[in-house]
């Protein structure tokens, strides 16, 4: 199954993506970690992206475009995959559809603007492995200590506020129309983000569950 996972930043589409990847054993690709690993290793297209992404922006679509086209050639794509944070744009929809991976499902999570940014200020990030912490919602064993590896959780330079509010603008601005994009081809599916994830999880387990129409 092909799906996509729609939502604004912070509204626990990487949570998601995790229990989706480990259910149908596809892959998760999130262009946000692909981003940031490219900026830890110093890449070009890392360099790139950095300014646009610690502003709070958007990468220019051809730079993510060129990242999904590469990563969905990969063989382990061939059963089907979640993106997490692709696409963003209706420029990157039109691409994606274009490559000729046909989308089986959208799953929209919906969280209101003031749970976002309750839910980013918490949120903690390995800075080895990339795990994903909420110091609420989902906290580490050990405070300030990644469960998986032992890594130190600190909180990312785009998640403190005055970024998240600039995310939250252009996710309204640049990313909601994809739900219509995604609602006329008859694949939205919106979940109401739940304040405990196991309950968001079910109902994403459901809809994935439902019989193809
Ligand atoms: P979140 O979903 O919490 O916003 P991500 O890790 O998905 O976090 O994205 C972090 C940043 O990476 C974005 O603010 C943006 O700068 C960049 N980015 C990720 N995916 C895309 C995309 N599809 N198009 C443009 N920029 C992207
Ligand atoms: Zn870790």
């Amino acid at each position: 199954m092909k799906i996509i996972l729609l939502g604004a930043p912070g509204a626990g589409k990487g949570t998601q993506a995790e229990v989706i990847c480990e259910r149908l054993s596809i892959p998760a690709i999130s262009t946000g970690t692909i981003i940031r690993e490219a900026l830890k290793s110093g890449t070009e297209m890392g360099r790139k992206a950095k300014s646009y992404m610690e502003a709070g922006q958007l990468v220019p679509d051809e730079i993510v475009i060129g990242i999904i086209e590469e990563r969905l050639a990969k063989g382990d794509c061939e059963n089907g995959f979640i993106l997490d944070g692709f696409p963003r744009t209706i420029v990157q929809a039109e691409a994606l559809d274009k490559m000729g991976f046909p989308i089986d499902k959208v799953i929209d999570i919906e969280v209101t603007d003031e749970d976002i940014v309750a839910r980013i200020s918490g949120r903690r990030v390995c800075d080895n492995c990339g795990a994903i912490y909420h110091v609420r919602y989902k906290p580490s064993k050990v405070e300030g200590v990644c469960d998986k590896c032992g890594g130190t959780l600190s909180q990312r330079k785009d998640d403190q506020p005055e970024t998240v509010k600039e995310r939250l603008k252009v996710y309204h601005e640049q990313t909601e129309p994809l739900k219509e994009y995604y609602q006329k081809q008859g694949k939205l599916f919106i979940v109401e983000g739940e304040e405990h994830i196991a309950d968001t999880t079910r109902k994403t387990l459901a809809i994935l569950e439902e019989a193809q129409s």
